[in-house]
C-alpha cells in the first residue's frame, strides 16, 4: 500500500472527525496534521502531494486515536494560541480560552498609558497567558506570576521566555497572596470559578483534561474572589487596577463582593458570546 500524501491525510482525518461528530473537524485535522509534520501551515498548500514518511504516518494515526477519544487538540499538540502568541501547555495548566482575552483587552483599555513602567501581578497564572500577553503589550512593565502549582509555574516561565518577556517576568509559588508582599499597579486573574457541584457536569474535554485546581472555585464558585477582593487594598497601589475573569452568571455576585470590600466597579466587559466575562475594579 502506498503512503498517503499530505492532502489525502488531511482529507481523511477531516472526514473521520466529521463523521464522528466533531464540529471543528476541518480545523482540528489541519492543526493535528501540522503538528505531526512539524512544518509551517503554508506547506499544506505549496506541497500537498508529498507522501507521509512511515514515522509521520504512525504519529498521524496516534493523534487521530487521541482526538477520537475526545482529547482536546491543544493537549495533543501541546500548545495553544492566545492573544496571537503561542503557549506551551502542561497537565497543570488550563488551556487558554479566547474568552480570557477579554481580560487583556479590558486591562489595556483602562490603563492610561502603555509606556508606564508599571508593576503587574497575575494570580493563578497557569500557562502564564494573561501575564505574558500583557507584558507583550506593556513594554516597560514587569510582572509577577503567582500559582499554587510548581508545574504551572515552570510552564509559565517557559512561555514568558519563549515570547520574549522572560527578563521582565517573575514567579512565585503561593496560595493566592499568602506569600506575596509589595504592591502592584495592575492585578489580573482568571481564577477557578466553577462551583464544585457543577464540575461533574462540565464538557468531557474540560472535565477530563483541564486541571480541577484551575476550575474549582469552591461550594459556590466565589471563594477565590472573596480572597482576591479581600486582599486588593493591601496589594494595590492607590488607584491601582484589579481585573478578573468571571463566569457568565457571576456579574451580580461580583458587584456585591466589590461593594463589601469598598471597591468601585469600573467596567463589566463581555465576551464574544456577549456574556459578562470580566470585571474591572
Ligand atoms: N472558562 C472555563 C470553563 O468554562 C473556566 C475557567 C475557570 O474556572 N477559570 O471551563
Amino acid at each position: 500500500m502506498s503512503a498517503l500524501t499530505r492532502a489525502q491525510a488531511l482529507r481523511n482525518l477531516r472526514r473521520t472527525l466529521s463523521e464522528a461528530g466533531f464540529e471543528t473537524a476541518a480545523l482540528d485535522a489541519r492543526l493535528l496534521l501540522l503538528s505531526v509534520l512539524h512544518v509551517p501551515a503554508t506547506e499544506l498548500i505549496t506541497n500537498p502531494d508529498v507522501p507521509l514518511t512511515t514515522d509521520e504516518a504512525d504519529r498521524f494515526e496516534a493523534v487521530t486515536r487521541r482526538r477520537l477519544a475526545h482529547e482536546p487538540v491543544a493537549r495533543i499538540v501541546g500548545e495553544r494560541e492566545f492573544w496571537g502568541l503561542p503557549f506551551a501547555l502542561s497537565p497543570e495548566t488550563l488551556v487558554p480560552r479566547p474568552d480570557t482575552e477579554t481580560v487583556v483587552a479590558t486591562a489595556l483599555d483602562l490603563l492610561p498609558d502603555r509606556q508606564i513602567p508599571l508593576r503587574m501581578a497575575d494570580f493563578g497564572t497557569g500557562s502564564g497567558c494573561l501575564l505574558v500577553a500583557l507584558l507583550h503589550e506593556l513594554p516597560q512593565a514587569t510582572g509577577l506570576g503567582v500559582d499554587l502549582s510548581p508545574g504551572a509555574l515552570r510552564t509559565a516561565r517557559r512561555n514568558a521566555w519563549a515570547n520574549g518577556v522572560g527578563r521582565r517576568s517573575f514567579f512565585a509559588l503561593s496560595h493566592w497572596a499568602d506569600a506575596i508582599a509589595g504592591r502592584f499597579d495592575l492585578i489580573v486573574s482568571n481564577p477557578p470559578y466553577i462551583a464544585s457541584p457543577v464540575i461533574p457536569t462540565l464538557d468531557q474535554e474540560v472535565r477530563e483534561h483541564d486541571p480541577v485546581l484551575a476550575l474549582d472555585g469552591g461550594p459556590d464558585g466565589l471563594e477565590p474572589y472573596r480572597i482576591l477582593l479581600g486582599e486588593a487594598k493591601r496589594l494595590l497601589v492607590p488607584g491601582g487596577l484589579l481585573v478578573v475573569e468571571i463566569g457568565y452568571d457571576q456579574a451580580e455576585d461580583l458587584r456585591s463582593l466589590a461593594a463589601t470590600h469598598g471597591l468601585e466597579i469600573l467596567k463589566v466587559a463581555h465576551d464574544l458570546s456577549n456574556n459578562p466575562r470580566c470585571v474591572a475594579m
